[in-house]
Parts: structure tokens; C-alpha cells; sequence
């Protein structure tokens, strides 16, 4: 390793350890196992050999935004045991290069984009995907994510496309200033989720919640996420000019 590299990877390691202690004290003070919440590695904007250097921590999972991005890095990255999510938002024409060459899609919102997955999975040789349900939940500006009144009869919608596994919920939702609100969010994505479950729909589990990035995954695991999406946290602030 050069020196720069050595640096870097000292640099990520640090910041992966503070991160790890963030996790179990919130985990600690929610009365959860750490095994519940898996940390993902939000990779968007980040070369391969920083990626590669935070998998060398240990990191299992790791979450790519755009399809062409991570297509490109992908050959690059020492993925053996690794999980690799798209996170962002998905268009239908891009569903075909995506779909078989990740392990989840969490972006799914609405059921055009549902029924394009499923169509393109049910072609790959696994014959499915798994997918969450992205909400929109405390955000009315922003475009992604099924509203929160809309969610259970979107559910109901794809829960007969045979090329998706719904697995649960993903969020987004604006960052706030205060804890309390941060958490108040949250625990609405919590209650949803729960609420979900209580259902069972047919061929719908609600296994993962994935909220909580950078700024709040400390209040998102004391309100029950089980997968935190880190980016900045870990890498340093994203450059965006490359
Ligand atoms: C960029 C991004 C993250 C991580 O953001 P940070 O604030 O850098 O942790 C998490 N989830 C999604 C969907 C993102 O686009």
C-alpha cells in the first residue's frame, strides 16, 4: 500500500470503529441485540479502492445509488460475502441492466416500477429479486417514496408479482434539527412497518427496515431500524466534481 493509501484506509477504520460504538450504544440503550442492524456502506461518489479499503474493515453491505455507477465499479470491488443494495432511485429503462446483478433493490415505489422488476427477474436464472417499499414519510417536497395512506394498497398490488420478494421498508426522511423529531419520524416508519406485518399480506415480509444515514442512525436504531445507511460518516464529505 502506498502511503496515501495506508492513510486512507487508518482514516476509514477509525471512523468504522467510532461508528460501531455509535451502533451499540443505540442498540444497548433500545434494550436490541447488535446482530439486529446491519451497517450498510453507502459507496455513491466513492472510488474503488476506498470502497475496497471499508470492506477490508468488514464491512457485509454495501449500497450503490446509480445503476451506471455501480456497473462500472463493480469488477473493481472485492465483493466475496459482500451484499450490494441499489438504493437510489430507479428508472424503468434502467431496470433490465440492474436487476439479477444486485442482491436487493430498495427503491422500489410504485407498481410500474414493481411490475418492470419483477418482469426483468423472473428472466434471470434466480427468478426473483428482493425488494423493499420505498415511503415517503415526513417529506412532501421530495419525489421518491409511496406515500405513507398509500403504502398498504401498493402492497396488495404487487404482492402477486412472482419476480420480487417484498422484504420491507425503506425511508428517507428529511433530516431535522432536534432528536425528538428525528425520532418522531422514525417511530412512524416503525409503527407502518409494524402495522404491515400484523397484516400478512401474502408474499409480502416485513423483515428490514432501512432508515437512518450519517446524521441519524443513532435515533433510527433506538426507534427499530435493522439496516443503517452510512455514507459520509464513514468516507469523508462526497465529492461530486469527479
Ligand atoms: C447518500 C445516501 C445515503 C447516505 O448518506 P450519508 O448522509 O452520507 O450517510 C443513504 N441512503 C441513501 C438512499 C442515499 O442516497
Amino acid at each position: 500500500m502506498t502511503a496515501s493509501l495506508s492513510s486512507e484506509f487508518e482514516y476509514i477504520r477509525d471512523n468504522l470503529k467510532h461508528i460501531e460504538e455509535q451502533i451499540q450504544n443505540a442498540c444497548n440503550a433500545a434494550g436490541r441485540s447488535r446482530e439486529e442492524v446491519t451497517l450498510m456502506a453507502v459507496t455513491k461518489t466513492v472510488p474503488p479502492e476506498r470502497i475496497n479499503a471499508a470492506l477490508a474493515c468488514g464491512l457485509s453491505c454495501i449500497g450503490e445509488n446509480r445503476v451506471q455507477e455501480f456497473l462500472e465499479k463493480r469488477d473493481e470491488l472485492h465483493l466475496d460475502g459482500v451484499q450490494a443494495h441499489l438504493i437510489g432511485h430507479l428508472q424503468t429503462n434502467k431496470v433490465k441492466r440492474i436487476v439479477g446483478q444486485v442482491d436487493m433493490i430498495q427503491s422500489v415505489d410504485s407498481e410500474h416500477l414493481a411490475h418492470a422488476v419483477s418482469e426483468a427477474a423472473l428472466k434471470t436464472p434466480q427468478g426473483c429479486v428482493d425488494v423493499l417499499v420505498e415511503v415517503n414519510i415526513g417529506d412532501e417536497v421530495s419525489k421518491s417514496g409511496v406515500p405513507a395512506e398509500d403504502l398498504q394498497e401498493l402492497l396488495e398490488k404487487i404482492s402477486g408479482f412472482k419476480g420480487i420478494r417484498v422484504r420491507g421498508l425503506m425511508a428517507i426522511p428529511p433530516i431535522l434539527p432536534s432528536e425528538a423529531e428525528k425520532r418522531a419520524i422514525f417511530s412512524q416508519m416503525r409503527k407502518l412497518f409494524i402495522d404491515i406485518k400484523d397484516k400478512n399480506v401474502d408474499n409480502i415480509t416485513m423483515e428490514i427496515l432501512s432508515m437512518g444515514m450519517s446524521m441519524d442512525y443513532v435515533e433510527a436504531i433506538r426507534e427499530g431500524s435493522t439496516l443503517v445507511r452510512i455514507g459520509s460518516a464513514i468516507f469523508g464529505a462526497r465529492d461530486y466534481t469527479k
